[in-house]
């Protein structure tokens, strides 16, 4: 992997027992790029703090643009193509370029809910609460590793343009993003070679890019309003001493540009009377009129008429009068989403001390009138609105490295706290450079029915594995009312103060059993070796990915294979024989891959066993209705 040698070249040149952080201060060495990385649905941006100017720039490699599309190819020879090269392939190999992988991250199936046909890729189903899987071909992966394509050409390119290794990332993610979520950014990043410094909200970045928030004895409240290609999100922050702090958010997580550009198509198909079913069957078709679409939108954020033709007879005209009445439903939501987030804020448009506009879609003469009339001041939107979230993430990351003597830096945690969950594996709680005093915490649940304890193991260290990580902590928490597997709602909250003490408590919500730990988590640790572990994370980066993947999988198919064997003695009665002859061989056949430790290989077994027997519980629910209506008629 190319960030080893990299990261290892940089500890040696230097000669760096400091390459990492200074502990007190959370300060970076100082020579070394830092940069700041907008990780969005649709479109991905890296920028740098110019050394001579000091001001951030979104790096424009081989003058092929800032904008990186967040698009993945694989070939039949299994490269990888991301960007605009990439896009091409979603009209002509859709099952093997994947799009809006940002949407999957951190997510479970079971998360995804309505959304699930958004998709032109297959997701597996494992009807599991475990993360997506997507599957090309017989390969398996996980949105973390789809992610880090994109990370990783991001930072090829800063490297190529920048003529310099390029080891560190600050990330910017939405606000409303969970736990899971940030965790999988980190991830992401972290395979891609990069130490990721911090994830910063999107809103923050832009407000930083603005200049505001850059001193701290500013007091101000923000409202930060991000219409993407499919996301739409308005947030609301207090700024106050020097930090961020999000009041509200609200939004539309499928609301943006490409609803803009659906609206004109279908203009268009009713203006040239084309037929459905035609439009439905030709892909190219279809495709340029969405890219035609595009230009149209983009053209009428300049000028009055667009006028234009597809395959020579299809007219594509369209003025701007008409594309402000068909977007207007688009744009009232929007601004019912900017009301609502006030509300929740409990803030009135007064209050708001500046309005930032974020987003390709923002260019949109009618939205930035909209927005600005809603709020009763001008919104800022002298920055590019594709470029604004990296630039200000560039800044963070110059903050960081202790480059803005100015900024005043809060004590942060080393190393990232977390317990042990199935199979070894490390949840992160707590991550690094985390301000402290902080709280977080976590739900869990027990995998067997019946289940009455469950032990609690704490960990701090950056590897997945928790048998590389230091054990600072471990107890039972006990007097779990027997319940089936997945009830208990286990609540595991790290408290970490001040001092840098760690309190660690776990309950059981539905019985209130409670227990807790106390730990000084820095205790016996020298900078030195905190050093180490961050250094060896790094370069065992993806073999810990893969060991994860493989536990994960394997996690995945016991729990399979659990329900599968419950479901028949329960409802056997209902199958027929040759389906239990055959569920019972698809049983056997994943029981057989098991060993193997080759998570394709399992993944492929799950999902055949899946698909399967997935009519099945339809199918008995089904009957359990009628007998339930029976009885009653009986009665
Ligand atoms: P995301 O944050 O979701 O990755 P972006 O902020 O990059 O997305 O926004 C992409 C959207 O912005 C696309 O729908 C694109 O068509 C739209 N867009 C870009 N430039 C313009 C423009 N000049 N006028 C209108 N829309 C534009
Ligand atoms: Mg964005």
């Amino acid at each position: 992997m190319r960030c080893c040698p990299g990261a290892v070249a940089s500890l040696t040149y230097t000669n760096m027992a400091k390459v990492a952080i200074n502990l007190s201060t959370g300060a970076l060495q100082q020579e070394e790029v830092i940069v700041g990385i907008d990780l969005g649905t649709t479109n991905s941006l890296v920028a740098y703090i110019h050394p001579e100017t000091k001001k951030p720039v979104a790096i424009n490699d081989l003058g092929r643009g800032t904008i990186v599309p967040s698009v993945v190819h694989f070939t039949q020879n299994g490269e990888t193509i991301v960007g605009n090269e990439a896009k091409d392939y979603l009209t002509t190999d859709p099952a093997n370029t994947i799009y809006s992988v940002k949407r999957l991250l951190g997510k479970s199936y079971k998360d995804l809910g309505e959304h699930k046909d958004y998709f032109g890729y297959k997701i597996i189903d494992d009807d599991s609460e475990g993360l997506v899987k997507i599957r090309l071909g017989d390969k398996f992966y996980s949105p973390i590793e789809l992610s880090a394509e994109i990370l990783k050409e991001l930072r090829a390119r800063a490297e190529h343009a920048l003529k310099t290794p390029v080891n560190r990332a600050v990330i910017t993610v939405p606000a409303y993003f969970n736990d899971s979520q940030r965790q999988a950014t980190r991830d992401a990043g972290k395979l891609a070679g990069l130490e990721v410094l911090r994830i910063v909200n999107e809103p923050t970045a832009a407000s930083l890019a603005y200049g505001i928030g850059i001193d701290p004895s500013e007091e101000k409240t923000i409202a930060v309003y991000d219409l993407g290609g499919g996301t739409f999100d308005i947030s609301i922050l207090s700024l106050h001493q020097g930090i961020f702090e999000v009041l509200s958010t609200h939004g539309d997580t499928y609301l943006g540009g490409d609803d803009m550009d659906r609206a004109i198509i279908n203009y268009w198909i009713e203006e040239n009377q084309l037929v459905a079913d035609t439009l439905n069957q030709d892909k190219n078709l279809q495709q340029e009129l969405r890219l035609k679409a595009e230009e149209a939108k983009k053209a009428l954020s300049q000028q009055q008429i667009y006028t234009s033709k597809v395959n020579g007879t299809i007219e594509c005209g369209i003025t701007r009068h008409k594309f402000e009445e068909l977007i207007a439903p688009i744009v009232a939501k929007t601004i019912e989403s900017c009301r609502q987030a006030m509300g929740d804020a409990k803030r009135t448009p007064e209050q708001i001390d500046a309005v930032i506009m974020v987003g390709g879609s923002t260019r949109v003469p009618l939205v930035y009138e909209a927005v600005s009339e809603f709020f009763g001041k001008q919104a800022n939107n002298s920055l590019n609105p594709d470029e604004v979230v990296a630039l200000g993430a560039a800044i963070q990351a110059d903050i960081l490295a202790g480059n803005r003597k100015d900024i005043l830096l809060l004590d942060v945690t080393p190393l990232t706290l977390g317990i042990e969950t199935m199979g070894g594996l490390m949840d992160s709680i707590i991550p690094r450079n985390s301000k402290i005093p902080t709280k977080a915490g976590r739900q869990y649940t027990t995998s067997i029915d019946g289940q009455v304890n469950m032990k609690i193991s704490v960990y701090q260290g950056e590897r997945d594995l928790v048998k590389e990580n230091r054990k600072l902590a471990e107890f039972d928490l006990k007097g779990i009312p027997a319940m089936p597997a997945g009830f208990p709602k286990v609540d595991v909250n790290f408290i970490l103060n001040a001092d840098g003490i760690l309190k660690v408590e776990a309950i059981e919500l539905r019985s209130g059993v409670r227990q807790e730990v106390e730990v000084k988590p820095q205790y016996g640790l020298t900078d030195e070796q905190v050093e180490q572990m961050l250094m060896d994370s790094i370069t065992h980066a993806r073999d810990d990915v893969s060991a994860r993947m493989v536990i994960e999988a394997r996690t995945t198919a016991e729990q399979m294979l659990y329900q599968v064997e419950r479901f028949l003695e329960k409802n056997g009665q209902h199958l027929k024989q040759e389906e239990i002859n055959l569920t019972r061989e698809n049983l056997q056949k994943l029981r057989d891959v098991l060993p193997s430790g080759d998570k394709d290989q399992i993944l492929k077994a799950v999902d055949n066993l899946e698909e399967q027997t997935s009519p099945f519980a339809e199918r008995v629910m089904q009957i359990s209705i009628k007998q339930a209506m029976a009885g009653k008629k009986i009665e």
